[in-house]
């Protein structure tokens, strides 16, 4: 069988692109930290509607716990493939960087940019071999541009659109894309502390964006008719770039 991994899919945005993947008709992992409770709810979700869906618990930023669990998984599914990762499990802890403590620079670079490396690393091999496979990396308006409060974050984002491109270009030949998308501002627990109302002036669309709006444009590039897209940066952000 045909799997999506995707990272940090308990919640938000990684929720909204597993329910789309299982449509798409891979069975999903769910992976996720530590909110089993609503994991398992992306799994009811996904089985609603006829799809299949496994929970898949370990930490992205711990590369031994990474280790542990997708060698796990495929001791126990030699016949089943991971052909769509999804990086996506993400965390943002902002401030100016002269306030900014030693934890929160390592914290947001493990999670959302070493996570990265850990993950993509163990299912590679397979879709080398299987000349087959699709990487989407979830990033961020943040990595592009930069937020001020996020020197963190946006050093994180930027560097995975680096390893994006890097990536991209070791692995073409033997038809494995990798690709990221930037979502803007995003309706998801990342974004509660945020006032929509006051920065919703700024947003060219004059709304937050939708999780499901990010998950349609993942789910197109892990399709057939994204073969010939890699190495690419796709903007989901309602038009808010500067
Ligand atoms: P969210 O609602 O806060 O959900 C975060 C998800 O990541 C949860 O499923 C969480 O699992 C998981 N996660 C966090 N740390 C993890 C870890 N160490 N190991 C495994 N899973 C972990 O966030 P979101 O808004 O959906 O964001 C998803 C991605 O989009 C992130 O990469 C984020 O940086 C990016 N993004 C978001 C926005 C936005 O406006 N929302 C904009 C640009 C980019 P638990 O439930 O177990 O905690």
């Amino acid at each position: 069988m045909n799997y999506a991994l995707v990272t940090g899919a308990s919640r938000g945005i990684g929720r909204a692109i597993a329910i789309e993947l299982s449509k798409s008709g891979y069975a999903v992992l769910i992976n996720y930290l530590a909110g089993r409770q609503a994991a398992e709810e992306t799994k009811s979700m996904i089985e609603q509607q006829g799809g299949v869906a496994d929970l898949l618990q370990f930490n992205v930023a711990d590369k031994q716990e990474v280790d542990t669990a997708l060698t796990a998984w495929t001791d126990t599914h030699p016949n089943d493939f991971i052909a769509v990762l999804v990086n996506n499990a993400g965390i943002r802890q902002d401030a100016l960087m002269i306030f900014m403590q030693d934890e929160q620079w390592s914290n947001v670079i493990d999670t959302n940019l070493n996570s990265v490396f850990h993950v993509t690393r163990k299912v590679l091999k397979d879709m080398l071999s299987k000349r087959f496979g699709r990487i989407i990396n979830v990033v961020s308006l943040s990595g592009l541009k930069g937020l001020p409060g996020q020197t963190n974050y946006s050093a994180a984002k930027a560097g995975v659109i680096g390893a994006t491109k890097a990536l991209a270009q070791e692995v073409a030949a033997r038809k494995v894309t990798v690709n990221a998308v930037a979502p803007g501002f995003i309706d998801t627990d990342m974004t509660k502390d945020i006032d929509e109302n006051t920065l919703k002036t700024m947003i060219p669309v004059g709304r937050f964006g939708k999780p499901e709006e990010v998950a349609a444009v993942v789910a197109f590039l892990t399709s057939e008719h994204a073969a010939y897209i890699t190495g690419e940066v796709i903007s989901v952000n309602g038009g808010l770039y500067t």
